[in-house]
């Protein structure tokens, strides 16, 4: 059947373009990691590894794929006269159809945005490659010319393929017979790479690279075999799977490079957890934080998740079924004694073991960034930067753990120097005036328009600090802080402030000569003015500088939330703020002045209202009216 299968292909050699993908990052590639250039064999040894992971997790269904050749194992051939290097494997292979496609396009979800986010800027564009996964492609930043034979386990012989290409735009693929499954990549190196086809230096690559591939890497050995005469192999790296290993014998760099290999990242990571459990459920997890979020971090379709295997067997990719969905930022492995080596996404999903993991690997993970935040701490701002805005969504998602997770937040505050400054919830009670009974924030739309809120004014008169938050999910988060060391949290800009009840030392009060009545009648003139553009206008103490100010109703969204709901195209619940206006301030007075002229007097309401709108980050229905009024008072 399988020789008819063979017998309709067409035999002959067919040439093909590369997708233009393919064709610019190959460029790229060759351009701005010249410096990397012995990736490539890391590179090669791991996608043969990738294959023989592959093959043996479908051999568990389907055993006949192993046949006679059931050790799986990677080999790395050189010839220096030749001047190539190949990297041979006896996994899974590949069919025609999978060659072109494998080694033609590149059909990893999140291409197109990658290569839009290319700047030009070589160093730059190196780390985003590096982010990508080079790949298969860098082959091309040493050789001339790359062939690759084939043949997927379960095909016959004539089912193999040659695939060539010098990497210039076109590829073309062969029928080849061949023996052997599996793949063998053979780099033509260009005449200045020649010294990478020679022993010492391919064996020290793998050692510094490969070391943690858990298939033999073996290397033509130095010593004679008696009966053919041709050289022994001889294993190169450690050839057992990392995680398997005692801690105390694996050096950092042994994780570093495993890291790479799982995480496909140009960078160290950050930090690891290593865990052998046992007892009940047993299983190993090796779990890192990465230095850099990738580029598709805030897309939620993009793969995450750990790398599953049973009784070390690889079984998949990207199975995110075990860290909760604010830890998605964690790369690595777990290796499960317990799961069926035929475990599919589905029972995953369903499985209590699995469910008991994720928490416990939650817990793992909140050890590991505890242990960065005690150590290292300019290491854990680093870790802030890039993944505080995912790591935040744990408040809400995952209640269980919401102390500990409250302990990892960072605040800029109204007494960091710059935005870079962060404090724990901690620090700030250690700081916080005894009689202070709440944690005291702003929500705005950058720290910088949050420190210039006039609502911050009484606080910053009275020495209280105030966390100061601006990202866009920070208002849906601070809904769920509940309480931290028995204290409430307060947004500072809602609902009526009783300055006097506040802790801190009471300023001097300016005396104020207005005729209260006169005063309150002038207020509900405004409010006429301004019709149901707001709730009430009110006279309030917690300005010193500024002449008025929103509130929030108590029960009024917030500002950013408003904002989310409308960028989803939904409307707000219509709730109205109210406007506070400080009685002393000149600009009332003068308003006081011109309670003759109605013209003046609706130009000035407004203009307070509007003053108030955009220190709040909200926006004019008109703007253009809103300048021209400016306009027209700054011309009286
Ligand atoms: P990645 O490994 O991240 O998928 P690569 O560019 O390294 O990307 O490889 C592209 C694809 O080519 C792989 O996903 C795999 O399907 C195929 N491939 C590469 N090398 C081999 C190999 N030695 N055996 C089987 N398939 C391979
Ligand atoms: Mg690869």
């Amino acid at each position: 059947m399988a020789q008819d299968t063979s017998a309709r292909k067409s035999r002959r050699a067919r040439t093909r373009s590369f997708q233009a993908e393919v064709r610019q990052l190959l460029q790229l590639m060759i351009h701005s990691l010249y410096s990397h250039k012995e990736i490539f064999l890391r590179e090669l040894i791991s996608n043969a590894s990738d294959a023989c992971d592959r093959l043996r997790f479908e051999a568990i269904s389907t055993s006949e794929l192993l046949g006679d050749d059931a050790v799986l194992a990677i080999s790395v051939d050189f010839n220096g006269d030749e001047g190539w290097v190949e990297v041979t494997d006896n996994g899974i292979g590949m069919s025609e159809e999978e060659v072109v496609q494998q080694l033609g396009t590149i059909a990893r979800s999140g291409t197109s945005d990658f290569l839009s986010r290319l700047s030009g800027d070589e160093k730059q564009d190196a780390r985003l490659i590096g982010q990508f996964g080079v790949g298969f492609y860098s082959s091309f930043i040493v050789a001339s010319k790359v062939e690759v034979r084939t043949r997927r386990a379960g095909l016959p012989a004539d089912d193999g393929v040659l695939w060539s290409s010098d990497g210039q735009g076109k590829f073309t693929v062969r029928p080849t017979p061949r023996e052997q499954r599996g793949t063998a990549v053979r780099l033509y190196l260009k005449e200045e790479e020649r010294s990478f086809a020679e022993a010492y230096s391919l064996r020290s690559l793998i050692r510094r690279y490969s070391d943690h591939i858990a298939f033999p890497v073996t290397m033509p050995g130095t010593a004679s075999d008696e009966n053919q005469g041709e050289p022994a192999r001889e294993v190169v790296n450690t050839a057992q799977a990392l995680w398997t290993r005692p801690k105390r014998e694996i050096k950092p760099e042994e994780y570093h490079e495993f890291y790479r290999h799982v995480a496909h990242d140009s960078e160290d990571p950050l930090c690891h957890a290593h865990n052998q459990v046992e007892g009940r459920r047993e299983y190993t997890s090796l779990l890192f934080i990465p230095r850099q979020a990738p580029f598709d971090l805030y897309n939620r379709e993009s793969p995450r998740g750990v790398k599953l295997y049973v009784q070390r067997v690889f079984i998949m990719d990207d199975a995110e079924q075990f860290l909760p969905l604010y830890l998605r930022f964690v790369r690595g492995i777990v290796d499960s004694k317990d799961l069926p080596l035929n475990v599919s996404r589905e029972l995953l999903q369903q499985n209590e073991d699995v469910r008991a993991m994720r928490q416990a690997l939650a817990r793992r993970v909140l050890d590991m960034l505890d242990r960065l935040a005690g150590d290292d701490a300019e290491n854990y701002q680093k870790f802030w930067n890039e993944f505080g805005r995912v790591f935040k969504e744990g408040v809400v998602e995952d209640a269980g753990n919401r102390d500990r997770i409250l302990a990892l937040l960072r605040f800029t505050t109204t007494d960091s120097d710059d935005d870079e400054q962060k404090t724990t919830l901690a620090d700030y009670f250690e700081r916080k005036p005894a009689d202070q009974k709440e944690f005291y924030y702003i929500v705005a739309a950058s720290p910088a328009a949050a420190r210039s809120s006039p609502q911050l004014e009484v606080f910053t008169q009275r020495g209280l600090e105030v966390l100061l938050l601006s990202d866009p999910i920070d208002e849906w988060v601070i809904g769920h802080l509940g309480e931290y060391q028995g204290l409430q949290f307060r947004d500072v800009t809602r609902g009526a402030l009783a300055v006097d009840e506040l802790p801190g030392i009471a300023p001097e009060k300016a005396r104020d000569s207005a005729d209260p009545e006169d005063v309150s009648a002038l207020l509900q003139r405004m409010n006429s003015v301004l019709g149901d553009e707001v709730s009430d206008v009110r006279s309030t103490d917690r300005l010193t500088d500024s002449p008025s100010c929103l509130a929030l109703g108590e029960q009024e969204m917030g500002v950013q939330m408003q904002r989310l709901l409308r960028a989803s195209g939904q409307e707000p619940p219509n709730m109205k703020p109210i406007l506070e206006i400080n009685t002393g301030h000149t600009l009332f007075k003068r308003l006081a002045l011109r309670e003759g002229d109605a013209e003046m007097f609706e130009d000035l309401t407004r203009l307070l209202h509007e003053q108030a709108m955009l220190t709040q980050g909200r926006d004019l229905e008109d703007p253009g009216d809103f300048v021209r009024r400016v306009n027209r008072l700054l011309d009286t």
